[in-house]
């Protein structure tokens, strides 16, 4: 759904101006699957609308539900055909979260990432990011589930910076009080680190939480498990830190998968406390550690108990630290797991694909 586009589309075919605000009441508000269920409109007009501008950009491919209930993950089809995964958890009654994709594959190939291994094929539009939450506000309308989406994060398929114009338009659209009307804080925005868009980001939405993924606090141990850290190692990490907490004086999340004997090490955790304290007042840094899901050979998961030790070490030191919560592992829509490596996706896949879905960082 873009509104530009329908606005244009309306005028230009001598419609009244009032159908654009029928259209996006009913397609915003009362999250209607297609134009016949607008009773507003007239008859030809619904027809006309929907074989030239369909509501999403997107349709259901596959949909998985966990066992619990709690977790889904959909494989959407784009207009050219690729696929992407988006996920959709319950991580409390409350609340109902989103994790999207901002690309089909990734450039940036972590070494412990799936997504990674995929390749890298393109980028999407705003509108294939924003149909995103269109998509999954639909599906709760039609499932009766209960409650409403209240959180987003740009964590699965992936480098958002690497696509920042469109996640910048889609962020506009989905905090625009025309359009899906969320509020800006309760969504989040994960990077590998391109260092000079995270303080582009912090002035242009100071309001949208940020989420960097460390993983490690040593360049010589990050280099090699986030190949981008080359490009931006670490002192470049922590001025862009510096200069988005000027800006925005909002906390920053730093998303820390434990990859067992990589680095889970109390010298590990010391680094780390060192690299928070060299970007600002630790009460505006929160690491969330990451349970790793088993996605690339050669990596494994720390087991819980010591990720509790290095929880506690970094606890002393006066940092604030949470462990991610994983939803959804059984359908593969967990952090890391979603997987669609497709042979049309990506031009020379290099191994089955995974992105990232996970309960997010608020
Ligand atoms: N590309 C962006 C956003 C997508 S990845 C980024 O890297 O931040 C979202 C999060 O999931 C990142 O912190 C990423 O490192 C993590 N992740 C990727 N693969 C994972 C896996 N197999 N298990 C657990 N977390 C994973
Ligand atoms: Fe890309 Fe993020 Fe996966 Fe790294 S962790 S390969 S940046 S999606």
């Amino acid at each position: 759904m873009d509104v530009a586009k329908l606005e244009s589309w309306l005028e230009e075919n001598g419609e009244p101006k009032y159908r654009a605000a029928q259209i996006r009441q009913a397609v915003f508000k009362d999250h209607v699957s297609s134009y016949d269920e607008i009773a507003t409109l007239p008859p030809a007009l619904r027809q006309r609308l929907s074989r030239e501008l369909p509501i999403l950009s997107v349709s259901q491919d596959r949909l998985e539900i966990s066992r619990d209930g709690r977790a889904r993950k959909a494989v959407l089809r784009l207009a050219d055909g690729r696929l992407i995964e988006t996920v959709l958890l319950k991580p409390s009654p409350a609340r109902l979260t989103t994790c999207i994709s901002s690309q089909v594959g990734c450039a940036i190939r972590c070494s412990f990432c799936a997504t990674g291994l995929m390749g890298f094929a393109r980028s999407l539009s705003a509108e294939e990011i924003a149909d995103q939450v269109l998509f999954w506000r639909q599906h709760i309308g039609c499932h009766g589930i209960e409650g409403s989406l209240t959180n987003v994060v740009y964590m699965g398929m992936g480098e958002p910076f690497n696509a920042y114009d469109a996640v910048a338009e889609s962020l506009r659209r989905l905090t625009d009080q025309r359009q899906f009307a969320m509020a800006a804080r309760r969504i989040s925005v994960s990077t590998s680190g391109v260092a000079p868009k995270i303080a582009r980001f912090g002035r242009e939405f100071p309001q949208i939480n940020l989420a960097l993924s460390l993983h490690a606090a040593e360049d010589g141990l990050r280099a090699p498990l986030v190949p981008l850290n080359k490009a931006y190692p670490l002192k470049a990490l922590a001025q862009a830190l510096r200069d988005y907490l000027k800006a925005t004086n909002r906390k920053i999340f730093l998303e820390y998968v434990m990859l067992q004997g990589r680095n889970d090490s109390p010298q590990n955790a010391r680094a780390l406390v060192r690299f928070a304290k060299s970007c600002g007042p630790l009460p505006l840094l929160h690491v969330n550690l990451i349970a790793y899901n088993a996605a690339v050979p050669g990596h494994a998961a720390t087991p819980e108990p010591e990720i509790r030790r290095f929880q506690a070490a970094l606890l002393k030191e006066g940092l604030a630290v949470t462990l991610r919560q994983n939803l959804g592992r059984d359908i593969h829509g967990a952090c890391g797991q979603l997987l669609v490596s497709e042979s049309q996706n990506v031009a020379a896949p290099a191994g089955r694909g995974a992105g990232a879905g996970s309960e997010g960082v608020r």
